[in-house]
């Protein structure tokens, strides 16, 4: 299934124009593990096979170049850039890495890893990228998580993520940071893309607290915390969060350009992103607590 679409320079033109000016860049400021998440999957893979093609092509990434590298990776031939996923391959014998063998293969395995890193033993001409994602059998992709991409696997490719080969990147695909096992987290650098997907994305509840909250006065912050902890004695704290987070990612696609707006935002979800963590998995830390560091991160940063 083609999964190139160039129309994602169209939609994500920041996104794009970053990595661009960073794979160019002779610091080299683009990392060779990388994290995209997000609500949209397939977008987030359409961005990914175009860093595969700015990293392949030969005359400097040229929108409508059209070399043989960049000819390979819009039609989804290129030998050295793949999409990753549990079902993209063939276990050598039924392995012991499946628990349910009968009940099809549940993620990217250890026997997968361990092919990866024979492939990049021998070197290769190209730029190699793997993008980490799962599928359905229709072919839809889904987002990495803790189950497709289990802590085993993790293990037996993080020498491999720390030291890779020249010329290799890895693309991880997910929907939300804490989805995936933090040791990938940590050796990886994480880029935020906005869904342009209708669905999952409201914000009914918390609207009143949180419209236009970028232009509350300060000395507000009281207020704005005792509101928020109202609404979680009401609701979810974790579906309010994410409310929050649906509004911000809204607010950003609405103001893509308005770059103070925007860096405030970028920031501001990913103190939503510590609030939900701190929630998650430390249960004993006082709800009041988590909503007043946010509260003062919101308005004093
Ligand atoms: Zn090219």
């Amino acid at each position: 299934m083609p999964y190139y679409n160039n129309s994602v320079i169209e939609k994500y033109p920041q996104i794009v124009e970053y990595f661009r000016s960073g794979i160019n860049d002779e610091n080299k400021s683009i990392g060779h593990c990388l994290l995209l998440w997000g609500g949209d999957i397939t977008s987030q893979c359409e961005i990914a096979l175009e860093i595969a093609r700015m990293l392949n092509c030969k005359c400097g990434g040229e929108l409508d170049c059209d070399c043989q590298n960049c000819r390979w990776i819009r039609e989804q031939t290129h030998p050295s850039v793949k999409i990753y996923t549990r079902l993209d391959f063939k276990e050598a014998s039924s392995s012991s890495d499946d628990e349910d063998s009968s009940s099809g293969k549940k993620n990217i395995s250890i026997e997968q890893a361990r092919a990866i890193i024979n492939e990049l033993a021998i070197s290769s001409d190209y730029h190699r990228v793997y993008i980490f994602c799962d599928r359905d059998e229709e072919g839809n992709l889904l987002p990495i998580n803790k189950i497709n991409f289990p802590e085993a696997t993790s293990n037996a490719l993080l020498k491999t993520f720390e030291e890779p080969p020249q010329n290799t990147t890895f693309i991880f695909l997910t929907k939300d940071k804490t989805d995936v096992i933090s040791t990938v987290v940590s050796r990886a650098q994480s880029f935020f893309v906005p869904s342009f997907c209708k669905g999952d994305d409201g914000y009914d509840i918390v609207t009143d607290l949180i419209s236009n909250y970028w232009t509350f006065n300060k000395n507000e912050v009281l207020s704005f915390e005792e509101k928020l902890l109202d609404l979680i004695s009401d609701n979810d704290a974790l579906v309010v969060f994410s409310q929050i987070q649906n509004y911000m990612t809204e607010t950003i696609k609405e103001n893509f350009n308005n770059k103070v707006l925007f860096n405030k935002l970028m920031q501001d979800l990913k103190y939503v992103e510590d609030a939900k963590r701190q929630i998650l998995l430390t249960p004993a830390m006082n709800t009041q607590t988590v909503c007043e560091n946010l509260s003062f991160k919101l308005f004093l940063s």
